[in-house]
């Protein structure tokens, strides 16, 4: 299918070092960006969809980094049927399992955890909710896995792996584990703060250097935080990615933004919810962490946006987070609250205003943000208009 969305009144790029890609039109081929910027008469008219944006802003679909997948578009945490469809209410359109953690009485021993790995990635290899693409089997670090158990489920396609919640006497003795999955090119991640679930430990700066995971999980705290003092040792002493979450602690999350900005280290900011948990479900958690670090840390919001796209995207070695030609044609159309005092999507985020998501295209497909449901679109010409966005924000 091929897809035109016309009229466009910004387009964020999601690459934080040119936010901005000039223009006013994308066209998308069967799941993948075609162009950005200008596009003639008959090219849109060959298009099988045209999307007329009024004049709204584009940004690439958010990638929230830290999702609790279990299985299916069910969380047993908070007992939520089709949680992940409304995250695309949200803006989402994909999401990385954080580990399978809360599959209920969920295996701790090696033959255990490599089955729920290989079972969780496998099951959403065609299963799309919603139409967004999720990425699970995080396998979940335990003693008695080996290297070997590593390499075996990476040969099934298990390409994360998750230390934090493992019955270790010591965070130090994940490092052989990490260390071997890095072998085996999974992205590693580690729980970072004080202990978010009974019987685990604190995970600090100094166990995080010893570590030397790709990603420090909520590195603001899950939810609770790390001493200040190591925010700027992490920063400066490895290349670990941190990771903002939306269910952590504000303070910290503004804090590490700003030391990311002020130590060139903006690369490795990314964002993602921590949700479903204790703190609930977010179908608008990006939105809102996008517009906190914009208004009270003083982040562009399409600095802000890139730190939930494209850097989400490179760091977790993704082709989508990025309104570029070859990327995935995973796209988000976004405008200011209608009844705000903002006149467009990046001054209301600037504003602290979560942004009205008013459509969302999956993998070239477009999927509309409405009070019910988010079906499929079936006409052939839409006009999002500004005015008739939804005032609903509960993504329910
Ligand atoms: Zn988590």
């Amino acid at each position: 299918m091929r897809l035109a969305i016309t009229n466009i009144g910004t387009i964020v790029s999601g690459d934080w070092r040119q936010p901005f890609a000039k223009g006013d039109t994308v066209i998308a081929s069967d799941g993948t960006i075609e162009s950005v910027g200008s596009a003639s008469t008959r090219e849109v008219e060959a298009c099988d969809v045209v999307i007329d944006a009024n004049g709204t802003t584009v940004i690439p679909g958010l990638i929230d980094s830290h999702v609790h997948i279990t299985f299916g578009d069910y969380t047993p945490r908070q007992q939520t049927v089709g949680y992940l469809e409304s995250y695309v209410h949200g803006g989402v359109t994909t999401a990385i399992s954080a580990s399978e953690v809360h599959v209920p009485g969920r295996p701790r021993d090696p033959d255990g955890l490599k089955a729920l790995a290989v079972a969780a990635r496998k099951c959403f290899d065609g299963y799309r909710p919603g139409g967004m693409a999720v990425h699970a089997g995080s396998v979940i670090l335990e003693p008695g896995l080996t290297g070997n158990d590593l390499g075996e489920i990476a040969k099934q396609g298990v390409w994360l792996a998750k230390a934090g919640f493992g019955a270790f006497a010591s965070a130090y003795e994940y490092a052989p584990l990490i260390a071997a999955a890095r072998a085996h090119d999974m992205i590693t991640t580690v729980h970072t703060g004080g202990a978010s679930i009974p019987g685990s430990g604190a995970i600090t700066g100094d166990h995080l250097l010893a570590l030397r995971p790709h990603v420090s999980f909520h590195i603001n705290g899950g939810p609770t935080a790390m001493p200040d003092k190591d925010f700027e040792r992490v920063i400066r002493e490895s290349d670990i990615a941190l990771q903002i979450c939306t269910a952590g602690n504000l303070r910290t999350a503004l804090l590490c933004a700003r030391l990311a900005q002020r130590l060139d280290a903006f690369d490795r900011l990314i964002i993602g919810t921590d949700t479903p948990t204790g703190s609930g479900i977010m179908p608008l958690g990006m939105l809102y962490t996008i517009a906190h670090l914009s208004s009270l840390a003083g982040i562009a919001p399409e600095i802000a946006i890139a730190a939930a796209t494209g850097s989400n995207a490179r760091v977790y070695r993704l082709d989508c987070g990025m309104l570029r030609a070859g990327k995935a044609a995973d796209i988000v159309l976004i405008d200011a609250p209608d009844g705000g005092t903002q006149s467009n999507a990046l001054s209301a985020i600037r504003n602290g205003d979560i942004a009205a998501v008013g459509a969302v295209i999956t993998a070239g497909e477009p999927r509309f943000v409405g009070r019910s449901r988010n079906t499929p679109a079936t006409t052939r010409n839409i006009r999002v208009a500004a005015c008739q966005l939804p005032r609903d924000f509960s993504g329910a």
